[in-house]
């Protein structure tokens, strides 16, 4: 069908970020030893050039501190979370997790993408002897809805096109007592992750999206029955400020490629990524370019360590592509007695 095939260059974008994962791993700017079981070997590609393995290590790097906090702080309640990563392609995160010192603070571990992704996703997961042996007892790793989806005892993997509308897909998905798959709790405190994800998308359905959730877990606003509800987290990795010279270099490169950015194009500002959040019903929301992380949040060592592993001479453009990419978060606390465990 005609939708299908146009939405082919968005799920293309998948292999860019799997590829850039290996590469990052390869040159040992991350420790990743998963992701060479989900990108094929036909994709196995040169090594890309440092400017994006550098990228590539400070988005992951800044996305894994935020979501190290939140694995803390659930830890510290004493309380198992959720976490969500919607249109999550060949991520790794999981099996990161899962064999990291917060193995245990994960009650399940849920991903959605094209149904085209999750069931190459599933395949893949399904040869790897590494990446079962980490989901636990084969007898509970099951495919699931004609091999698009996965179910092992902590780890979900779903399929949905994230732009019908959430009622529709996220709902039956995750909450209906007829599935017996409906896992989404909101009494665990819950983190979704949209990593260069929202952008594909019209901001109307990642609104849409969003608010979805909030509702949710603040109970349509039923403050008495949101009392039982857990806090819900939102990380978002996305580009913006596509409206000066460089970003429209960035977006003719992207429509080259047949890869629109309707989500992205409205974000001038930092402030457009904090309005998003707060606009959907969350609490609280930050926002920082990737240029800000490398700066000030990447620790003197790490900075020295990834200097010496491959000259890098273009650093005015990198400044100028990492300007152009933030990571923005947001929190809403359901509970008025969740406020001092989890507010910043
Ligand atoms: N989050 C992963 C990462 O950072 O490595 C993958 C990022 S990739 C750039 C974007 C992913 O979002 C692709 O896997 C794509 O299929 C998925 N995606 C985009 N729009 C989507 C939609 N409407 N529904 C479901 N998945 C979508």
């Amino acid at each position: 069908p005609q939708r299908q095939d146009s939405d082919a260059p968005i799920r293309q974008t998948d292999t860019d970020a799997a590829v850039a994962r290996l590469s990052a791993a390869q040159k040992q700017y991350l420790n990743d030893p998963f992701v060479k079981y989900l990108v094929p070997r036909a994709q196995f590609q040169q090594p890309r050039p440092p400017l994006i393995n550098i990228g590539t290590y400070v988005r992951t790097k800044g996305i894994d501190d935020l979501v190290e906090e939140w694995l803390s702080r659930a830890a510290k309640t004493g309380k198992q979370c959720q976490i969500v990563s919607l249109g999550a392609g060949s991520d790794t995160r999981f099996w990161r997790i899962a064999t990291g010192p917060h193995q245990d603070v994960i009650k399940s571990y849920i991903e959605v993408d094209f149904h085209e992704i999750t069931t190459k996703k599933a395949m893949s997961i399904k040869k790897s002897r590494q990446l079962l042996e980490i989901l636990g007892n084969p007898d509970e790793i099951k495919l699931a809805n004609g091999g698009t989806a996965l179910h092992a005892p902590k780890y979900h993997l779903l399929a949905a096109d994230l732009r019908s509308d959430p009622v529709d897909t996220l709902q039956e998905l995750l909450t209906q007592p007829s599935n017996e798959h409906a896992i989404l709790s909101a009494e665990c405190p819950t983190l979704l992750l949209f990593e260069c994800v929202l952008a594909y998308m019209t901001v109307e359905a990642s609104s849409r999206l969003l608010q979805w959730f909030v509702n949710y877990f603040s109970a349509n606003g039923n403050e008495e029955v949101a009392k039982a509800n857990s806090p819900l987290g939102c990380i978002v990795y996305e580009m913006f400020g596509l409206n000066d010279s460089f970003g429209k270099v960035m977006l003719n490169n992207l429509r080259a490629r047949n890869v629109s950015l309707p989500g992205a194009e409205p974000l001038t500002t930092i402030g457009s990524l904090i309005s998003r959040f707060l606009d959907s019903g969350f609490q609280t929301a930050r926002a920082l370019t990737l240029k800000d992380i490398r700066r000030s949040y990447v620790e003197s060592e790490e900075l020295a360590r990834i200097s010496r592993l491959e000259f890098l001479d273009e650093t005015e453009e990198l400044d100028l592509v990492l300007a152009h990419y933030a990571i923005s978060w947001g929190i809403l606390i359901p509970s008025p007695a969740d406020q001092d465990s989890w507010s910043d």
